[in-house]
């Protein structure tokens, strides 16, 4: 039986699944199978044409993937959720999926560069416009909106500026307007929730935080089942009109006995149909062992970095620790209204000995990973001005918040003392 708690670290090990039907196995088996044989004629025909749900082919569904689907589903509060092959692939499909050439929606500047690039250009050739907005002003997105809008877009904890989205302000005017939010909370799995304040898709990087060893690339989509398409038939006529590449399926009704799942059944059979970025059993087996202790390794991610942020903040080489522990006045009324079990991981601070400062300290970390990548169990450190931001000029650098002796820290699970003595050196040397 499968769990009715509702406490994070219950469910992580034990909703969806209790022991393999076919073995009796505890641990999830990996369904390492292309295809699934149908019992029947009748049974093919009923799943095809959904009458019937159940595995087909692995691009389309997997059980392996399935049983990580209904775990994430279940901790983010969402009625069902769709394995995509990375993050990237997830971010995509969440727009796509209700918007099509000359739609347009309106996008956070501050989200993960690779979703800038995607939504900017890639999209742009797709004729997806992507508005982007500064989510300082919630309003802003008001003011984007017009009768072609089909959602909003933006990231819970974006770095480097750490600010938190103002989630419940902009799903407030989004559902005024009838236009559902969706968060990408790759960077705050248990810390927030975002269906709670009113969110209506959220997505994951599986890469980071739930795989939390830096061993596979995932992505997760989990739909809220709390946004009423057919209400917005006019905004929805991808959810609402006969789709012709499922025999004139009309997703709103065809979906209505399996719940309110109709943005998530179609993302499922037509878009993985027709793109196919499917998770590999084998990387949802490895994030299934990921998300069994994610609770765990958030708190003690969340520990050691208020202890580094505390610590690097009375550092005279250093101007400014960037942490939502440590924001005043209206970012940390929105932190502590959104982020209810810790102030997440990531950590910046400017060095007052600018680029070149920025360089000696990471040339000179002896136990932290320089790498492009964050949410890993061990301590990862990245000098932005010289790497991820180096085709920016100054000016939009500082737009972005990348100052020159801007430091990048995604705090991991080692020893606290070993985590802040490593620091004391690397900054003794710059
Ligand atoms: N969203 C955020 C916040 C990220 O940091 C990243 C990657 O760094 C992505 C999405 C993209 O994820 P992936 O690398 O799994 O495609």
């Amino acid at each position: 039986m499968a769990t009715n708690s509702k406490h994070p670290e219950t469910v992580v090990l034990h909703a969806g699944y209790r022991s393999d039907p076919a073995t009796n196995a505890v641990a999830v088996p990996i369904y390492q199978t292309t295809s699934f044989q149908f019992n029947s004629t009748q049974h093919a025909a009923n799943l095809f044409a959904l009458a019937e749900l159940g595995n087909i082919y692995s691009r389309i569904g997997n059980p392996t993937c399935d049983v990580l689907e209904q775990r994430v589903a279940a901790l983010e509060g969402g009625v069902a959720a769709l394995a995509l092959g990375s993050g990237q692939a997830a971010s995509l499909f969440a727009v796509q999926n209700i918007c099509h050439a000359g739609d347009n929606f309106v996008a956070s500047t501050d989200i993960y560069g690779g979703t800038w690039n995607l939504f900017a250009n890639t999209m742009k050739t797709m004729g997806i416009e992507c508005r982007f907005v500064d989510p300082a002003d919630p309003e802003a997105f008001r003011r984007a909106t017009d009768a072609r809008t089909r959602c909003y877009y933006a990231e819970t904890l974006p770095n480097p500026k750490l600010a938190v989205f103002p989630i419940a302000q902009v799903a407030k005017i989004g559902r005024e307007l009838g236009i559902p939010l969706i968060m990408d909370n790759t960077a705050a799995p248990v810390l927030c929730r975002p269906f709670d304040h009113g969110a209506a898709i959220v997505l994951h990087s599986t890469t980071k935080y739930i795989g939390g060893h830096g061993t596979s690339i995932g992505g997760i989509l989990v739909d809220g089942g709390n946004f009423d398409w057919e209400k917005h038939k006019d905004r929805f006529p991808m959810l609402n009109t006969p789709d012709p590449s499922y025999h004139g399926a009309v997703w709103t009704q065809a979906t209505k006995p399996m719940g309110p799942v109709a943005y998530i059944i179609k993302a499922r059979v037509t878009l993985l149909r027709d793109v196919g970025a499917p998770m590999s059993p084998f990387n949802a087996f490895m994030f299934i062992q990921g998300l069994e202790t994610l609770p765990l390794r958030m708190r003690v991610h969340c520990d050691n970095a208020i202890a580094v942020a505390k610590h690097l903040a009375k550092n005279p080489k250093i101007a400014k620790v960037i942490h939502p522990s440590l924001m005043t006045g209206e970012a940390k009324k929105r932190a502590d209204q959104h982020l209810s079990r810790g102030y997440g991981a990531l950590l910046g601070f400017e060095l007052k000995g600018g680029a070149d400062a920025g360089r000696k300290f990471i040339d000179n970390l002896k136990m932290f990973y320089h790498v492009a990548n964050i949410g890993d169990a061990r301590s990862l450190a990245i000098h932005p001005a010289s790497t991820t931001h180096s085709q920016l000029s100054a000016e939009e650098q500082a737009q972005t918040g990348v100052t020159p002796g801007y430091v990048r820290l995604s705090i991991g699970l080692e020893h606290i003392d070993d985590i802040l003595a490593d620091l004391d050196q690397a900054l003794a040397a710059t």
